[in-house]
Parts: C-alpha cells; structure tokens; sequence
C-alpha cells in the first residue's frame, strides 16, 4: 500500500500518518521530520534547508525530490509507504509519478481557526522528534525519550500565516491534480486523533 497524506500546516498530518503507518505496517515517510533531523545534525542538506524551513518557504524541489528516491529504496519501504508532508508542488507530484505508482490520495480537510489553535498548542521533542500537543499533553518532557520539548521555530505566529499562504498556493492545486487522476478521497480532519483515524481506516479497508 502506497499512500499520500495532504493537508494544510496543522491538519493532522504527522498524528494521522503516524497512526496509519502502525496499523498498516508501511514505513512513516515525512519530509519535514527528515529536513528536521538534517537540520540538527547540520549535514550539508540540513544547513541549505534551513533557511527555507525557518522562513515558512518550501525547500527547492529537486533537493526534497533527492531525499525521497534514496528514502523509497531502504528495506523498510518493501511493504509500501505513507509520505506525509510530500509532495507539496505539482513538481514534485510529476517528479514522484515517475518512481512511485500511488494507491491513494488521503485530503485531510479542516476549517482555518482549528489550523491557529492546534499549531498555537503544538511541542516538539529535541531528542526523538516527536510531536506533542498542550491540550494534550502538559509536561515539558518527551514521554518517549526523556528529552525537553521546544516549540518549533517555524510555529511561529508570522511563520505560520506564511506556510498557509504557501500552501494555498503551491500545495492546494494538489487536490484536484489527484483528484483528476481518481486518487483523492477526502476526509472531515477536526474532530479528535482517534475519530479522524475512524474516518481513514474505514476509507483504507477497502485497498487493504
Ligand atoms: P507542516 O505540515 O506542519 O507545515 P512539515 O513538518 O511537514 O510541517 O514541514 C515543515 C517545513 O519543512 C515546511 O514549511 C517546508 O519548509 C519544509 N518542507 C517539508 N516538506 C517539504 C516538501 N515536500 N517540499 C518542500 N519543503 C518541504
Ligand atoms: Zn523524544
């Protein structure tokens, strides 16, 4: 099973994907906890990166594109994959119709306050990467690893209106690339964790 995950900045992504990925035993593939993971080992990739990320800007096509063809080769991606965060331009939709067939094409839909108030709340563990939210979650710990949780710098109020509006623009006519294709099924993102990942496992039981 080869699933996309798309969505605004705070649709839920991440949780959702994390979830699936589980329950379907297909590898978590996330762009953005990839550019994270370069960006605190400062590899090369990770400093070029960098100034796109903080900025809320997307990072070039062809750097992103890179990543993703070595990442689909490793092992744990023989059972399939959910790429989460990828693509987010029709370039890279274009580049990925190239090395990857796709089964199916997952819209998380939510209205724009719900964005504001879960990305306001959202905590990032330092050490494993993990994603916490405050009306969740209240301590200043990774429950997981032991590490401190920070707020991501790109959560910033000013940044984030920035990667809404990139996402209107470069990441929005998505939808109806892949819905011209038949992919796309769309499914109501504002409800709890627990109630979306309802509404994705009844749309997955079928293509299982
Ligand atoms: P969110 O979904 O909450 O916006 P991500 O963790 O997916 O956050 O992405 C964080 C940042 O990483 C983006 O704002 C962008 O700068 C960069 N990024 C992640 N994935 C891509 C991608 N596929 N193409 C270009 N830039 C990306
Ligand atoms: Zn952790």
């Amino acid at each position: 099973m080869k699933l996309i995950f798309l969505g605004p900045p705070g649709a839920g992504k991440g949780t959702q994907a994390e979830l699936t990925s589980q329950r379907f035993g297909v590898a978590h593939i996330s762009t953005g906890d990839m550019l994270r993971a370069e960006m605190r080992e400062g590899t090369k990739l990770g400093l070029e990166a960098k100034a796109y990320v903080e900025r809320g800007e997307l990072v070039p096509d062809d750097v992103i594109m890179g990543m993703i063809a070595e990442r689909i080769l490793k092992a744990d991606c023989a059972g399939g994959y959910l790429f989460d965060g990828f693509p987010r331009t029709i370039a890279q939709a274009e580049a990925l119709s190239k090395i990857s067939d796709i089964d199916i094409v997952i819209n998380l839909e939510v209205p724009p306050e719900v964005i504001v108030r879960r990305i306001g709340g959202r905590r990032m563990c330092a050490g494993c990467g993990a994603c916490f939210h405050t009306s969740t979650f209240d301590g200043d710990f990774c429950d997981k690893c032991g590490a401190a949780l920070y707020t991501r710098d790109d959560d910033k109020p000013e940044t984030v209106a920035n990667r809404i509006e990139v996402y209107e623009r470069k990441t929005k006519p998505l939808v109806e690339f892949y819905q011209k294709l038949g992919l796309l099924r769309t499914v109501d993102a504002s409800g709890s964790p627990q109630s979306v990942q309802e509404r994705i496992d009844a749309l997955l039981g079928d293509i299982r």
